[in-house]
């Protein structure tokens, strides 16, 4: 499963998911492009990967910005020489609130964060993906699949996110292969800031049957097995990393 002489950008990773899923690429010999809207996060883990010997470069990127998604595709090319693998990653939550409050500027950051990224990366990303059978990878959600109080505008987005993978598979085949992953509630920053009434970090626990919160090298793992040439049958999928979450 090694990634050497491969190029990766991953999105959101100044923290959480993003920032392991980073490391684990560059741990297996990949040139890791850290981009995130945080530049100081962007560059603590480009540092962290340069420190353990890999090869990194931080880039801030908003990635509802068509002009700096296109940008951060420019400079991954022009720095690397190629793009293999985009991972589509960052994104922001929702507070939990009634549908018939959530403001229009709400609704169309989250859709514009979360779901408008992945559209825009692929978008910029694909010509310089099918030159050597590229991957992408795009971060849902189990919210995408099972919903939960208030959080219409974050569940809309990722399961959008989840139609766009299966439309890109079906489009972008044979050459780029695309997979969603569906994280259960991980320990990220995130995690706190979704806060409502089904939403505490006690009651999330209780519903996924092994008894534990997903940790971001969960995640990290999921993203370099469905990267991977092991994975090579694999395209149009939603990967739940869940603990066995059914309801
Ligand atoms: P996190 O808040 O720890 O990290 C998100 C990163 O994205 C941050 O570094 C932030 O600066 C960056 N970001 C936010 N807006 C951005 C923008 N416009 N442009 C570029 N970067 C931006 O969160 P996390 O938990 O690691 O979340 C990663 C992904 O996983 C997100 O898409 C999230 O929706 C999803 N997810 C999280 C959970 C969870 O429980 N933590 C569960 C399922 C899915």
């Amino acid at each position: 499963m090694g990634f050497s002489e491969k190029t990766v950008i991953v999105t959101g990773s100044g923290s959480g998911m993003g920032q392991a899923i980073a490391e684990r690429f560059a741990s297996k010999g990949a040139a890791v492009v850290c981009a995130d809207i945080d530049d100081d996060a962007a560059t603590q883990t480009a540092e962290k990967i340069e420190h353990d010997d890999g090869t990194s470069l931080a880039l801030e990127v908003d990635v509802s910005s068509e002009n700096e998604v296109k940008t951060m595709i420019e400079r991954t090319v022009a720095e690397f020489g190629s793009l293999d693998v985009l991972h589509n990653n960052a994104g922001i939550p929702q507070q939990a609130t009634p549908v018939e409050d959530v403001s229009e500027t709400e609704w169309d950051q989250i859709i514009s964060v979360n779901l408008k990224s992945a559209f825009l990366g692929v978008k910029y990303a694909v010509p310089h993906l099918r030159d050597g059978g590229g991957v992408v990878l795009n971060t849902a959600s189990t919210a995408a699949i099972r919903p939960r109080t208030g959080l219409s505008a974050y569940v809309a987005s990722k399961g959008g996110m989840v139609a766009l993978t299966k439309q890109l598979a079906y489009e972008l085949a044979p050459s780029i292969r695309v997979n969603a992953i569906c994280p259960v509630a991980t320990d990220t920053p995130m995690l706190s800031k979704f806060a409502g009434e089904d939403l505490s970090v006690a009651s999330m626990r209780e519903t996924i049957p092994l008894g534990r919160l997903a940790e971001p090298v969960d995640i990290a793992a999921a993203a370099t097995f469905l990267a991977s040439d092991d994975a090579e049958m694999i395209t149009g999928t939603a990967l739940e990393v869940d603990g066995g979450r059914d309801i």
